[in-house]
């Protein structure tokens, strides 16, 4: 897994990562940006990722939004390699793959899945007001993952999961920002030790490798 990731390509842009830069000049403010695409604007020190506003550069660094170049040759994991070829996500590895490209967590390539929608343009109220948390719009057929659209509605409630354990990571985000980021990945804060499982911040005896 940590030899695959190497082996990703192009190697992430310290813009890309949410770190400050140290070359001095007019920032541009790229919160317009967001409904096309996840983004990080430094003039307003955010993250907009489908849209919603993640004020922690860990956070955003950690969800790793974008899709990865990856050469098929070089993944290790067979299942990966179908993926590469035909979209769909390894539960082994933790990376899901759209056209050709690796989103590295179940919410980035199920976000990835949909498509950036400019809520403004949208002309239907429901799902405007969806756009604005989540929801799924019977009259158009259509859901909203905050700025991120889907069609299918199936597709749509898997994703919806993930964008639920989002939400609940940035309402963290405030108390702990390294509970948020384990919130995201199922695991452990490296502050506060608190581990956590489906959002939930679990005591260690009751994991289940540890029942009995
Ligand atoms: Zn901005
Ligand atoms: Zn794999
Ligand atoms: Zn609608
Ligand atoms: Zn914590």
């Amino acid at each position: 897994m940590r030899a695959l990731l190497l082996l990703m390509l192009p190697a992430l842009q310290p813009t890309q990562l949410g770190m400050p830069r140290d070359e001095p000049g007019p920032k541009m403010c790229l919160c317009p940006e967001a409904v096309q695409r996840h983004v990080w604007c430094e003039v307003h020190n955010v993250g907009l990722l489908a849209g919603v506003k993640i004020t922690s550069p860990l956070l955003f660094e950690v969800l790793d939004a974008h899709g990865h170049q990856a050469d098929p040759n070089f993944i290790p994991c067979a299942a990966c390699r179908k993926h590469y070829d035909t979209g769909g996500f390894c539960p082994d590895c933790r990376i899901g793959y759209v056209n050709h490209l690796a989103y590295m967590s179940p919410l980035t390539y199920h976000l990835a899945l949909g498509k950036h929608t400019d809520p403004a343009i949208l002309d239907c109220a429901a799902c405007r007001a969806n756009a604005s948390s989540y929801g799924w719009c019977d009259r158009c057929r259509r859901g909203m993952a905050g700025n991120v659209a889907y069609t299918d509605n199936a597709e749509f409630n898997i994703a919806i999961v993930e964008f639920k354990r989002l939400l609940v990571a940035i309402e963290k985000m405030p108390t702990c920002d390294g509970c948020s980021v384990a919130i995201m990945c199922d695991g452990q804060c490296w502050y506060c030790k608190k581990q956590y499982r489906d959002t939930r911040d679990v005591p260690k005896e009751a994991t289940p490798d540890s029942d009995r």
